[in-house]
């Protein structure tokens, strides 16, 4: 969640092109496989394909990961004001990320992959069938960076806790409940060549091929000099502990103009500004910041949990310019519709 002005209702959607579509040879470590040669049309543009490689046991892979006993973390939702317990469970090999609704009937799994995803403004919704999780963004961004691969989500509201507006409280519990290194290795989806997405508004969201392993994401926040939000830019490679040290205690920011009109609307009824960063035209009020470049590595962390939804790692550059939620989730829907065309999503996820 943030309360970025790049976050808005959809807009058209457009692709970068890829000039070539070349076909290259696998090696005996990597499968891999290339999108579908067939363009995307969209209401007005062509979208071109995307190559990438879904690769299983590159070179030195890690092994999937999850917890090795349930932890909980308590609060309200900042959309819905509901009070809710999340609880963190264990889960299998190739279990993935699931949310549970344990407060419905049949208690209601919703996987933690954009095939769910709903367009919602400021902030990244999971549906299946009439269930719903709100604010899915921070609690997955804890789980991604911190490279828990599997594991039961269970709530027993409709949003998962705001807490301070940042992924540490989900970073401390998963801390506190050990970490299980397991046998399977992890998929990893990694573009061949460089691509991305963009909005007619300026924000824009490119990902370039990395090393296998990397996935860093560069943040470029400018709102413009009317924006109580300063210009700022950061830079990281997302590995447990950067994510732990320096991505996940950045919370979620809005404009002080902006909150009256969500109150309004019946939206962060129980937040106040000590609940998140609420910014003016002096800085934040009734807080302090606790980096210089707080918002724009608080960009970073949503992108962290959006990117999650690809369902597996990602190698990658990812540059990111007023990108929000919704430009996030076009570009992950682009990237797993090329990764299952390549038919080695994992099958046990799909029943
Ligand atoms: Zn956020």
């Amino acid at each position: 969640m943030t309360g970025s002005v790049a976050d808005r209702p959809p807009l058209p959607v457009f692709f970068l092109p890829a000039t070539e579509f070349e076909a290259r040879s696998a090696s005996h470590f990597c499968m891999r496989r290339t999108a579908v040669k067939r363009s995307i049309h969209s209401s007005d543009r062509v979208l071109h394909p995307i190559e990438i490689e879904v690769a299983l046991n590159i070179p030195f892979p890690r092994s999937q990961r999850t917890i090795g006993r349930p932890v909980t973390v308590n609060g309200f939702g900042f959309f819905t004001n509901a009070a809710v317990t999340l609880t963190l469970n264990p889960a299998p090999e190739n279990y993935g990320r699931k949310f549970v609704r344990v407060d419905l009937d049949g208690a209601p799994e919703i996987r933690a992959e954009i095939d769910f995803a709903v367009e919602r403004h400021r902030r990244t919704v999971l549906k299946r069938g009439e269930a719903e999780v709100e604010l899915t963004e921070h609690v997955l961004a804890a789980l991604a960076g911190m490279a828990i691969d599997n594991c039961r989500i269970e709530l027993d509201a409709c949003e998962a806790p705001g807490c301070d507006g940042s992924a540490r409280p989900f970073v401390d519990a998963i801390l506190s409940a050990e970490i299980v290194e397991q046998a399977a290795p992890v998929r990893i989806v990694r573009p061949m060549r460089s691509t991305g997405a963009f909005y007619s508004d300026g924000s824009r969201l490119t990902i370039d091929r990395a090393e296998p392993h990397e996935f860093t994401i560069r943040y470029e926040l400018d709102y413009g000099a009317a924006s109580t939000v300063p210009t700022q830019t950061s830079e990281y490679e997302i590995t447990p502990d950067v994510f732990a040290e320096q991505i996940a205690p950045a919370r979620t920011f809005i404009d002080a103009a902006e909150i009256e009109g969500l109150k309004k609307l019946g939206y962060g009824q129980h937040v106040t500004a000590e609940d998140l960063l609420v910014l003016g035209e002096n800085g934040p009020i009734d807080n302090e910041l606790r980096f210089p470049d707080e918002c724009a590595r608080h960009k970073i962390l949503d992108c962290v949990g959006d990117f999650a939804l690809i369902g597996c790692d990602i190698s990658g550059r990812v540059t990111a310019q007023r990108s929000g939620h919704a430009l996030n989730r076009q570009l992950v829907r682009q990237l797993r519709t090329c990764a299952a065309s390549g038919e080695l999503i994992d099958q046990s996820r799909a029943a």
